[in-house]
Parts: structure tokens; C-alpha cells; sequence
């Protein structure tokens, strides 16, 4: 049997919610599904559209489905004032180190399973990121994110091309005790190629993955198509959907009812996908560069990057406004070379409505406002939106008209996400007015 797991056009869903739902409605309501998981996995029971929708439902609607009485048992055992409109995390964060296995599935005499050398590459995309993931999760908490530098192995059989998510479960469980590490402070991450199908997260369906605890041990699940991997993953193979996953899992490594999915509401369970684009410096230490729908062609030149994580308030916002998906973690940083700076008296001042922006396609700056500066090359921008800058920026807004009107000279520090390719409009940080 051979499938087709990933369409890469396609926007992906995370099953994690889904899931989520399915174990506790079992935990409450064991009466729902068959104490032994059924091959087909537990949307084979109850819908997909059901179990990923289950904790948003109105009580009419859990009625119709006879999930009322699961509903209200779990908002009965949930802390007092707690619903999926106010939650934050409630249990402590992950703190420990991801270890990514190939497992080969042998399907009757067939093997599915990755190559070494593009095992090695996802080692070496996630010990790039993880710092990255890391700014943006720790917004939820304090949170550890380790990368351990090489992958486990594991052997299994499957049978008619599939298995579902208590066998996963079990390859999860071996890979823990056949290498002697603790359930505690340890991740194993499981991709699944093309050829072999895990029911509860089926590729074919639009799944991308999803994230899970077994005793005390979290785990992710991947489905990741094609081979010869690169950390850039232009054609983005697997970097969104582990990203995502290992994201999430670290604000829920232990599965609880309540707490957020912080990629969900910047990815195609709401319709709203956002990436996040980095470079790394001389050091290794990664700095954003932008954020986008999805992987910007060349000339656009990114060292990695990684799906967005949702700003705490728009956690439960699906989808969420565009704010709450692109932005840069608040610990980032322009990177030594990256921060430039231009002085002089402004050539012109523009502003104009939203989504216009400045430029061509290879040298475009999504701004509202945007100023050159006589003796300067290109032009510099920023934006004018309901985001967390807006105060800031109508400040900048109100420097530069003064600085207009008095032709006085200003001092601009800017960046430029794609300067190796010749990029020369900039986006503007900070605005000094000089006498
Ligand atoms: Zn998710």
C-alpha cells in the first residue's frame, strides 16, 4: 500500500486538540469508545470535526453528538472559574531534552523510514530553532528546550500499511526503556514517511501531526513526506509541522484538558497559517527576520524557520487577528550586523492604507509609513496597525512629520531582513530627531 501522506499546498491541521478531547472524554465517559483503541483510531468512533471541536461546543450541539454528559464531568473536575476562554497553562512547562527516532516500520516486508542523513538534518534544523521556539513559548512560562545531537532508533512491524496511536504509544514506551532515558525531561519525536499511515493522524486527511504524554512522557508525532532534507526546507518537508508540535508540546508536555495549543490559532486548524523566518549570527544564535503565509521565493534567503506560536492574549482566538501570529518574540534581537542606522533630512514622508506597502517584490516592505532620507539609499518604513507598537509607532509617526515641517536632520536604525540579495528598503526600529 503506498500513500501520499502530505500535500504540501495544502494547509496542515494539528490532530493534538483532537486527540486531546478524545482521551478525556474516554477518562470520563468510558462507555464512548472501546476500551482497546480501535485500529481505525478514535475519529473512527467519534468524527474528527467532533473530537477537535469538542471543548468549543455549545451544550445543544455536545447533546446532538451525546457528549453532553463527558462535557460537563470534565468542567466539573476542572479548577473553579476555569474555561477554554480564560486558560493559560496551568501545569509546568517542559523542561528537558528532545530526542528525534527513526523508526523504520516494516509493513509486511516493505520498510518505510527516512534516510540516515536527513535524520541528521532535522538534528541539525531543531538544534538551530529550539532557541527560537524557546523565546517565543517562555511568553507562557518558564520553559527548557534541549536538543539531544543524535537521533534513536527503532525497528517495528505494521501490518496493511497502518497502525494507530496506542501502538505509537508502545514504540514511544521501548524507545524510552531501550535507551535508558527518564519519562521525565524527555521528548521522543516520531516522523512518519509516505507509505505507512498512523489512523489517528492521517496525512491524507490534512494532518500534519500532533503532540501526546504516555506515563508521564510526552511525545510528538510528524508526518513528513519527500527526502533530502535541508534546515532552510524550502519546500517545507517537515519544519512547520515539527516546529509546531514541539512548540506546543513544551507550554503541554502533560496533555492537560485545559491548557492552549499555542500553534493552533497561527495554522490551519483556523484557517490562519503564519511562519516565522530566521538567520542565525557568527555564533549560532538565531534572529527574526519576518513572518509570512508561507516560504517567501529567492531571493528571500532564510537560515531556518518555524511555524508561528500565538501571542498569550490571542491564545484562544481562532483565528486569531494577524498581530497575534506575526511578530517577533519579545526577547529577539537585531543581529550585530543586522541593526543599520541612516542620518539626514527626509526626502519625503509617505503614509497610505493598509496592505499597499513599499518597493518591488524582491525589495518589499509591508509598512504603512514610509520616509526616504536625502543622501540615503532606499527607503524605510514601519507599520501603522492595532498591535502592540501602535503607541510607538504613532509617536515615530508624529517625530518625523515635525521633522518634516522643520527640516531638521533625524537618525533612523533600520533592518534589512534580506540584505544578501540586495534588499535596501528598511524597516525602521527606532527614530532619533537631531538638532
Ligand atoms: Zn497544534
Amino acid at each position: 500500500m503506498s500513500t501520499v501522506n502530505i500535500n504540501a499546498s495544502q494547509d496542515l491541521i494539528c490532530a493534538t486538540r483532537a486527540i486531546k478531547n478524545a482521551r478525556h472524554i474516554r477518562s470520563v465517559a468510558p462507555q464512548v469508545f472501546p476500551a482497546v483503541e480501535p485500529l481505525e483510531g478514535f475519529a473512527s468512533v467519534v468524527p474528527f470535526d467532533v473530537l477537535n471541536r469538542f471543548h468549543r461546543m455549545s451544550n445543544d450541539e455536545l447533546r446532538s453528538h451525546n457528549l453532553l454528559d463527558a462535557a460537563t464531568k470534565l468542567r466539573q473536575a476542572s479548577p473553579a472559574g476555569a474555561t477554554s476562554a480564560n486558560l493559560g497553562p496551568i501545569f509546568p512547562l517542559f523542561k528537558g531534552t528532545v530526542h528525534l527516532a527513526k523508526v523504520s516500520f516494516n509493513n509486511d516486508g516493505t520498510v518505510f523510514t527516512f534516510s540516515d542523513a536527513d535524520m541528521a538534518t532535522v538534528v541539525q534544523y531543531l538544534r538551530a530553532a529550539a532557541p527560537a521556539i524557546i523565546e517565543y513559548t517562555k511568553q507562557y512560562g518558564d520553559c527548557r528546550l534541549d536538543v539531544a545531537p543524535t537521533f534513536l532508533r527503532l525497528n517495528v512491524d505494521v501490518h496493511q500499511g497502518k497502525y494507530n496511536d496506542d501502538n505509537l504509544r508502545g514504540m514511544v514506551k521501548t524507545l524510552l526503556s531501550q535507551n535508558h532515558l527518564p519519562a521525565n525531561g524527555t521528548c521522543i519525536v516520531v516522523f512518519n514517511p509516505d507509505g505507512v499511515v498512523n489512523t489517528d493522524g492521517d496525512g491524507s486527511k490534512g494532518i500534519g501531526g500532533y503532540h501526546d504524554a504516555v506515563d508521564g512522557a510526552p511525545y510528538c508525532f510528524c508526518n513528513v513526506g519527500g527526502s533530502n532534507f535541508t534546515v532552510q526546507d524550502r519546500q517545507n518537508h517537515y519544519a512547520e509541522t515539527l516546529s509546531h508540535e514541539v512548540a506546543e508540546m513544551v507550554v503541554d508536555p502533560l496533555i492537560s484538558f485545559l491548557s492552549p495549543e499555542v500553534c493552533d490559532p497561527c495554522a490551519g486548524n483556523c484557517n490562519f497559517k503564519w511562519l516565522s523566518f530566521f538567520e542565525k549570527d557568527s555564533s549560532g544564535a538565531p534572529h527574526y527576520l519576518l513572518s509570512a503565509r508561507k516560504v517567501p521565493p529567492p531571493p528571500f534567503n532564510h537560515d531556518f524557520f518555524i511555524a508561528a506560536v500565538a501571542k498569550p492574549g490571542n491564545v484562544n482566538q481562532c483565528p486569531p487577528p494577524e498581530s497575534g501570529c506575526n511578530y517577533a518574540a519579545p526577547g529577539d534581537k537585531p543581529a550585530p550586523g543586522q541593526l543599520k542606522t541612516a542620518t539626514g533630512k527626509l526626502a519625503f514622508l509617505r503614509v497610505h492604507r493598509l496592505g499597499s506597502g513599499f518597493g518591488p517584490p524582491t525589495d518589499f516592505i509591508d509598512v504603512e509609513v514610509v520616509i526616504g532620507i536625502k543622501g540615503a539609499t532606499g527607503a524605510f518604513g514601519f507599520t501603522l496597525r492595532n498591535d502592540d507598537n501602535q503607541f510607538a509607532h504613532h509617536g515615530m509617526l508624529d517625530l518625523l512629520r515635525d521633522a518634516h515641517k522643520a527640516d531638521s536632520v533625524v537618525e533612523v536604525e533600520y533592518t534589512l531582513p534580506n540584505e544578501e540579495v540586495g534588499q535596501t528598503n528598511g524597516t525602521i526600529l527606532r527614530v532619533t530627531r537631531r538638532k
